[in-house]
């Protein structure tokens, strides 16, 4: 059995319908309480772990850094800690935000981190204390991750959408929209293969592909929908927000299909599925 950490988010609700995992929510194992956790992965015994649960308020983590960092570092500390001492494997999820976001390549997995926000930088402290645990760890780096349950921008699109006539959308930062389903079969794949081969530890990446604009991304959203709407792209500068955001959040996965055998998905054809599990389409 497989133990999920983070049940009710975009990522664990697709986990939770897999088979052989056992996911929990945050009654279960708060991550504010980082011991909780650990006793959670005693008591089940898992033959691997993986951590879907995340402080993801990306704005708010400006002002609650300190909490930011308790649950996006120090608890996947803990488990990592529990992992090593009972010698499974722990996969654990991370974001683009851990890079600066220059230049135009897509980032490598070991390409140099600089978060420019809290919320990168408590992920960025998570991933340095997973590797220096001594488990047996995957950090699976994904982006801009959709689906048809919890938050994401494909709902926030919709539900404006029946508010406004006319939207402005950042068209100048680009990444790769990511479905939640397929982070989950991922981080299967990885867990499963780390039980049998753990020298394919490591960081890696995930991401949809091709890689668009936030407003490319909308475009698309609208299209499908057939829903009408004025769409004007702006830059980033015309649009603050508390948290600053990297302009470039390519992911080179190349690794990640080298190792596991995990292709890019192809964003627009799961976005069809989901826009349909919305009843947005047929
Ligand atoms: P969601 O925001 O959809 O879900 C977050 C999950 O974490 C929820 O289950 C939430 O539980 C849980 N959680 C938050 N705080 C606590 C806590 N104190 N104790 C227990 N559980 C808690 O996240 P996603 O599925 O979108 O993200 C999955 C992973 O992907 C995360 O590691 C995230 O950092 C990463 N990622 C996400 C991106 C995105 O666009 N969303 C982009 C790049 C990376 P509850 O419902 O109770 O709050």
């Amino acid at each position: 059995m497989i133990l999920v950490f983070g049940r009710s988010g975009q990522v664990g609700h697709e986990l939770a319908k897999l088979d052989g995992v056992l996911a929990l929510n945050r009654a279960e194992a708060d991550l504010s309480d980082p011991e909780a956790c650990a006793k959670q992965i005693l008591n089940h015994r898992p033959t691997a772990v993986i951590n879907a649960a995340a402080y993801t308020a990306v704005d708010n983590a400006e002002t609650e850094e300190d909490l930011a960092t308790l649950i996006n570092a120090h608890a996947p500390a803990s488990m990592a800690n529990t992992c090593r001492d009972l010698s499974i494997p722990f996969v654990h999820i991370s974001t683009d935000y851990v890079f600066a976001g220059s230049g135009q390549a897509p980032n490598t997995p070991d390409a140099p981190t600089n978060p420019v926000n809290a919320y990168g930088r408590s992920k960025q402290v998570g991933e340095d204390r997973i590797t220096r645990s001594g488990a047996v760890y995957a950090i699976l780096r994904t982006s801009w991750v959709v689906s048809a349950h919890g938050s994401n921008f494909v709902k926030s699109m919709l539900r404006v959408s029946q508010v406004r006539s006319e939207l402005s959308v950042v068209d100048d930062q680009i990444g790769g929209p990511t479905p939640a389903a397929r982070i989950a079969k991922a981080c299967i794949k990885i867990a499963q293969d780390l039980v049998h081969d753990p020298s394919k530890q490591g960081i890696y990446h995930l991401s949809g592909q091709p890689d668009v604009s936030w407003f490319e991304f909308a475009k698309t959203i609208f299209d499908d929908t057939g829903r009408e709407i004025e769409l004007t792209a702006i830059q980033t500068s015309e649009y603050p927000t508390p948290a600053k955001r990297p302009a470039n959040s390519r992911l080179d996965c190349g690794s990640t299909k080298l190792t596991f055998d995990i292709d890019r998905p192809i964003w627009k054809n799961d976005l069809k599925e989901i826009l349909q599990d919305l009843g947005e389409i047929q």
